[in-house]
């Protein structure tokens, strides 16, 4: 029977039974009850009509239903499964079984019986599932590696939820899988062209890096068979052929220094080396570096720092240096007329950490706004065809840009074309706690004094202002020098006479040479006492102050230190620093020393030798390490120049060697480091070998002679001149009395204090180092030995600085083989500057 017909039937005989229950109380007659029975049995037929026919549209539409999500099941793309939860599956669709490998659903669902086991490759992965479907009930994306059928390894990954009954009870897991083999195999291809590609980026900056290196030795030969050659008599149309080859290699070895920072920054190998250094000190000397430029160019050329901004900070000097160096340079490059000003001012400020906000600001040609990001990318121009006319590589800003990064700082433009541009950086410095300067006595004496400054520039006009206002003096700035001597007569009448008349050498219609004069001239001015500011590019400033009778000259852009120093000087006739120029670097030595070379290219030898030798010297060569072993064995030298890679025996193996067979005897030859590497690391590597200073190729002469001749000439004195004492004062590098004055900005009083303090504090420090090495405890001496050289820096004693240093490399290395020598070589050298220190301390006048 149709059990679709089943309730029909039992409605109608409960309608039967329904009739028989009415009959015994009411007995219709026969047609009657025959009549409502049909008109009920149609009626009920007419319904049972519409609930079969809606009965069938419900049964189509449930087949339509069952057959499309048959239809989706059987030929979906992804896999999907249905698994119990001890891991067989209930059914699979067959993309399923195609993904893995099977030809039916069936074959799978019979070959797979323990998923866990058998599917994946890494078996915990079902466990690890299974733990996150029962943890949230569904899980997405979920990547393994599993097997097909024919052993190969293909990744899946796979979204499922877990199936409960309403009691919340497990039933089963049901879910769907992808394969993701290609998608994997495009992303391991993509990481492997991405080490690929770093790879080769290194490999390329490293090759920069040694091809820099590399070109720099040949570079050294030509720079300096030049600069000799510059020295003999020559027509002057040959003078000027080798001075364009002197320029020319010059900018060429600036490019490849460029180039071996910017490569050693895309590698990761440029680091900075921070120090205490003077803020003030340090960037003035490299924007007077660059004054003579600018001046020649008739450019004005200032440096404005507030005394709020502390002097003494931790950082990596040469690194701000050369940052410095390329803002202020290109302004220079950029600027036709007007002036290049650069100012420091404090971003931010906590107990020993400072921001500074550098910005160099010129009136030069400007950048376009849509060129204003891309120069600070590597080897872009604004235009390149400036390139042409004022050169460059366009790498320096962009070198900037990491070095401001590493310094913790931002770099950006403001600038408007034609009318000038302003760089700002920031950048993050240590302080210390005693950064605050001290107050200088010499100061007390200045407050209140009335002082003219007669500048035509305006910049120039406000910093003197700012300055001398901070010192406590009383400015008036005038811009021309016919206003000065109106403001000076009114003075005069006054009878508030101006003490000092600070003078710009260089204005328009009466310069600085003129009003001086008319001072001179007009008996009541004559009392002023005149500073005249002069500028790098005319050398013969000097000589017309000194006929005029104007002791005091400075050389614009002026250290604040200078300023002050040479205001107390002309003031008070203290003389502490002399402010003119340093003289020229003498020709010849006083003294002839024998010196080794020991160099293996002959282009460096014969430079080094022809530089040494007209400097006075003799000098013998050895190729390479092994040589100049067997030289010293037989002959005494006063200093060993080293050349670090050699073949043979490289400078590094020899100095080891020598120092080795020094420990025997107790004495010390003197060795100096020359190498073309310009790589971190090689300064610590060469004095820890055993080296004592270190000079990067190419030489130059004045630094040469100046290393050779501190090396080895205080002891060459002493020997030479036997019992004789030698009366004169120590050299100023045992003890830079101009480095250390201007750390305490000329304050004699406070010197003589620190003096006293570290007179009193070294010998424990001393004994610091000694023990630390006896315990071998690199730490400890690390930290003593910093502890000196910090102490040593401040009187600019350059030689025990090194020595301390070099102490401090073999602590923080951990090496202390050569420990004990470089220790006695630092208590020798604490000892000169300790005799130095004591002279200076009794000394007359001070
Ligand atoms: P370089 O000066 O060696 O070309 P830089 O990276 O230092 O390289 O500068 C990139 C470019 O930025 C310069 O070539 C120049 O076009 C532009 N530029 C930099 N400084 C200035 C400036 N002060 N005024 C105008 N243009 C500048």
């Amino acid at each position: 029977m149709n059990t679709s017909s089943l309730p029909l039937m039992r409605r109608m005989a409960d309608w039967f039974s329904h009739l028989m229950a009415k009959s015994p109380q009411r007995r219709p007659s026969h047609t009657e009850a025959l009549h409502r029975w049909s008109a009920e049995l149609e009626l009920s037929n007419s319904t049972l009509a519409r609930e079969i026919a809606e009965r069938k549209r419900v049964e189509q539409e449930l087949r339509q239903a069952e057959a499309k999500y048959r239809s989706i099941f059987e030929n979906a793309v992804d896999g999907i499964f249905q698994t119990t939860p001890e891991g067989q599956y209930l059914s699979v669709n067959p993309a399923l079984a195609c993904i893995y490998g099977y030809e039916t659903p069936d074959e799978l669902m019979k070959s797979l019986t323990d998923i866990g086991e058998q599917l994946y490759v890494d078996s915990s992965r079902r466990a690890e599932f299974i733990r996150l479907l029962h943890a949230h009930n569904t899980v997405m994306g979920f990547e393994s590696q599993v097997y097909r059928r024919d052993g190969r390894v293909i990744w899946i990954t796979e979204t499922a939820r877990a199936v409960r009954a309403e009691n919340g009870a497990l039933l089963y897991y049901e879910g769907m899988v992808e394969d993701i083999t290609e998608r994997k195999q495009a992303e391991e291809e993509l990481r492997k062209a991405k080490i690929a590609a770093e790879a080769a980026a290194n490999a390329k900056s490293e090759f920069l890096a040694n091809m820099s290196h590399e070109l720099r030795t040949p570079l050294n030969g030509v720079i300096g068979m030049t600069e000799l050659a510059l020295d003999t008599d020559l027509t002057p149309e040959q003078q000027e052929y080798l001075t364009i080859v002197k320029d020319s290699a010059t900018s060429l070895l600036e490019l490849l220094n460029d180039i071996l920072d910017f490569s050693k920054i895309e590698v990761g190998k440029l680091t900075l080396d921070p120090i205490d250094f003077s803020l003030r000190d340090d960037l003035a000397m490299a924007i007077k570096a660059l004054a003579v430029r600018a001046h020649k160019q008739g450019l004005e050329l200032a440096c404005d720092i507030p005394p709020d901004v502390p002097d003494i900070v931790l950082g990596d000097p040469g690194r701000l240096r050369q940052i410095v160096v390329n803002l202020v340079g290109n302004a220079i490059k950029f600027t036709h007329q007007g002036e290049v000003v650069m100012r420091v001012s404090v971003e931010w400020r906590l107990e020993n950490e400072i921001c500074l906000h550098f910005t160099v600001t010129d009136t030069g040609i400007g950048i376009p706004p849509e060129k204003q990001q891309l120069i600070f990318s590597p080897f872009t121009q604004a235009d390149s065809s400036t390139t042409r006319q004022f050169g460059g590589t366009g790498l320096g800003l962009a070198i900037s840009l990491q070095l401001v990064a590493m310094m913790g700082g931002t770099i950006w433009v403001e600038s408007e074309v034609d009318k000038g541009s302003t760089f700002h950086f920031t950048a993050c410095f240590g302080l210390r706690a005693d950064a605050t300067p001290k107050p200088l006595r010499e100061r007390d004496s200045l407050i209140g004094l009335p002082v003219l400054v007669v500048d035509d520039n305006e910049t120039n006009r406000r910093i003197l202002e700012e300055q001398l206002t901070s010192w406590g003096m009383h400015p008036v700035v005038v811009e021309s020098g016919q206003a000065a001597l109106t403001v000076l007569e009114a003075a005069a009448a006054a009878d508030s006479p101006f003490a000092l008349v600070l003078l710009d050498a260089h204005m328009p219609h009466m310069d600085g040479f003129m009003v001086a004069e008319s001072i001179k001239d007009n008996p009541t001015l004559a009392k002023a006492t005149i500073m005249m500011l002069t500028s790098g590019d005319h050398p013969k400033d000097a000589a017309r102050c000194r006929e005029m009778g104007i002791v005091s000259y400075l050389t614009k852009p002026i250290k604040q230190s200078d300023l002050l120093n040479a205001i107390v000087t002309a003031l008070y006739s203290t003389p502490t620093r002399e402010p003119a120029p340093p003289a020229p670097f003498p020709t010849k030595t006083p003294s002839t020393l024998h010196i080794l070379l020991v160099e293996d290219n002959p282009v460096n030898q014969r430079l080094a030798v022809r530089m040494l030798e007209k400097r006075g010297h003799s000098v013998v060569v050895a190729n390479n390490g092994k040589e100049a072993l067997t030289i010293l064995e037989k002959e005494a030298f006063a200093v060993v120049l080293m050349d670090v890679q050699m073949p043979e025996m490289d400078g590094l193996a020899a100095t080891r060697a020598i120092r080795q067979q020094e420990e025997s005897t107790g004495a010390h030859i003197p060795i100096v480091a020359l190498t073309a590497h310009a790589m971190r690391g090689d300064r610590e590597r060469c004095l820890t070998a055993g080296m004592d200073a270190y000079l990067s190729k190419p030489l130059q002469s004045p630094q040469l002679f100046e290393m050779i001749e501190r090396l080895a000439l205080p002891d060459a004195a002493h020997q030479g001149e036997g019992e004789e004492k030698n009366e004169k004062e120590p050299s100023g590098v045992i003890f830079d009395q101009q480095v250390a004055l201007a750390r305490v900005e000329g304050d004699h009083e406070l010197l003589r204090e620190i003096v006293g303090l570290f007179l009193l504090e070294t010998p424990e420090l001393q004994s610091a180092i000694r023990e630390s090495i006896s315990r071998q405890d690199g730490q400890a001496l690390e930290l003593a030995a910093h502890s000196v050289k910090g102490a040593v820096s401040s009187f600019g004693a350059q030689a025990a600085c090194e020595a301390a240093l070099k102490l401090e490399v073999m602590g923080r290395e951990g090496d202390l083989t050569q420990a004990m020598v470089a220790s006695t070589e630092l208590e020798r050298e604490i000892a000169r500057l300790t005799r130095a220190l004591a002279e200076f301390r009794g000394g007359p006048g001070m």
